[in-house]
């Protein structure tokens, strides 16, 4: 066990299962043409079905069925050949129809598996229970009037592709490695843009507590959660909210909690529902959906390479190490990017310059990997530099940094700025013949054992030569030169 709360009667285990709202990249709703794009005037994408108007029928929306496939095939899954869907009965104020379409005992994806890498280098397997499809609400606004709240419809009926976990999760690491890698998938698949600022992509994190070895103990589930950090934080609080609640002769009692990031703990909503409570049952308006074994097996051709497959390729093809791989295949855009640079160059050199400088440029100037400040080739160009000695590793920094201010190419701003690496042996025996000369105390010093002095004379002489020198050179000659006359 990596990760327990150390209580005052000992150390306990924090078991997390993940429901996960991802919203479904289509240009129309689950059962209706109505459009879906983020931002959209309030009420400009709603159609007669989205309103719940009296006889209005819904009508299943293809490219959302693929979307769930893929997104199942996507995730190891088992893809079930019939699915149904089911009417959820609930009052909301931005649920007009007074009842949600869902999938329950039917769900179109059943049991998979994604694979977490964690921050130690190990890896887990993180179960998945079920895909289901089902239609997402409005929303309300309470904050654009003093007395009256407004309801927007524009999200009512947009697919959703709810993912359950198995309570497999142990802790707010797993948690997070968990959420970031099923974002991955869904990014690369292109079923859902991941994108949890937007509400794209939600969780519903069900946190217990237990003794080891225990059987589980009561859960309770923290709701709507947008953001990687914020899901760590809740299944925290609330574990050691429960660990409290224990050791003091207390009992968890089952709930839906909301979570206070401000406060950094949670508080209760509602007691928890049971199923029955929903009261479900078959929509009659819409036939059980029923998928073709070629259809589902177009869509398996069809995936692009997701990123275990990508992992595992830039291993076994550049050299990789697990860390360095996982790192630039989390992002599409990225793992494309390292390609790029790494096409006929050293693959190492490349993956040190992308995860190295490049990502810190893009951190420091606020840019993201589909806007580079430096494009793939322009990175590509300055490592071609280095590789037929033009310039050495030093000046490539400052040609970075050059590139970054003035958007020109390397070889331009080495031109301009005359960085070419001096390989000229007089040159460089002129200038340890000046730093020997300037140094004499310290030449005595290493010539009489103390053998650490070699870096303050490669430094001396590379800042002779403006840090143009051929480092090998300058070593070769001051070796030469130093040892010929050591004691
Ligand atoms: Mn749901």
């Amino acid at each position: 066990m990596t990760y327990a709360i150390e209580g005052t009667t000992g150390p306990w285990e924090v078991v997390v299962g993940l429901e996960v709202h991802a919203q479904v990249t289509s240009n129309a709703k689950l059962f209706s043409g109505a459009a879906t794009a983020f931002g959209a005037e309030p009420n400009s994408q709603v159609s007669f079905v989205d309103a719940a108007f009296p006889g209005m029928l819904p009508v299943i929306n293809g490219e959302c069925v693929a979307q769930a496939v893929r997104t199942g095939l996507g995730l190891n899954a088992r893809i079930n050949p019939v699915s149904r869907f089911d009417r959820k009965n609930y009052f909301y104020a931005d649920l007009p129809a007074g009842y949600q379409i869902s999938q329950y005992e039917h769900p179109i994806v059943g049991t998979g598996m994604v694979e977490v890498e964690l921050a130690d280098g190990t890896t887990k397997m993180i179960g998945i229970t079920r895909l289901h499809l089902e239609q997402d609400a409005g929303k309300s606004l309470h904050d654009q009037h003093p007395a009256k709240s407004f309801i927007d419809l524009n999200r009512a009926g947009v697919a959703l592709m709810e993912i359950v976990s198995e309570p497999d999760i142990r802790g707010p690491e797993e948690a997070g490695a968990y959420i970031r890698k099923l974002r991955s998938i869904l990014r690369y698949l292109g079923t859902c843009d991941g994108n949890m600022e937007e509400g794209s992509l939600r969780a519903d994190v069900n946190v217990s507590v237990r003794k080891i070895n225990e059987l589980y103990r009561t859960r309770c589930e923290i709701k709507n959660l947008n953001s990687v950090r914020f899901i760590m934080q809740a299944i925290e609080a609330e574990a050691r909210r429960q660990v409290e609640v224990w050791e003091a002769g207390g009992t968890v009692m089952q709930e839906t909690r909301l979570f206070d990031s401000g406060r950094n703990l949670t508080r209760s909503m509602r007691s928890k529902e049971d199923a029955h409570d929903y009261r479900y049952f078959p929509d009659p308006d819409l036939l059980p959906l029923v998928l073709e074994e070629d259809w589902i097996a177009a869509l398996k051709a069809s995936l692009p390479e997701l990123p275990d497959a990508k992992r595992a390729r830039f291993i076994q093809m550049y050299g990789l190490s697990p860390y360095d791989a996982a790192v630039l295949v989390a992002e599409k855009a990225t793992a494309d990017y390292y390609e790029t640079v790494a096409r006929g160059r050293d693959p190492k050199i490349a993956a040190n310059w992308v995860t190295g400088d490049f990502f810190a440029a893009l951190n420091r100037l606020g840019r993201s990997i589909d806007d580079p400040p430096v494009t793939a080739a322009a990175l590509g160009g300055l490592l071609d530099l280095m590789a037929d000695n033009t310039i050495n590793g030093r000046i490539a920094k400052d040609v970075f940094e050059a590139m970054l201010e003035t958007g020109q190419d390397a070889a331009t701003i080495v031109d301009e700025r005359g960085l070419r690496q001096v390989t000229d042996t007089g040159a460089i025996d002129a200038a340890v013949d000046r730093i020997l000369a300037a140094n004499p105390g310290k030449v005595a010093e290493y010539r009489s054992g103390k053998d650490k002095l070699f870096g303050f004379f490669v430094g001396q002489t590379m800042k002779a030569m403006a840090g143009k020198g051929n480092p090998g050179l300058i070593n070769a000659v001051l070796k030469q030169r130093l040892d010929a006359q050591k004691e």
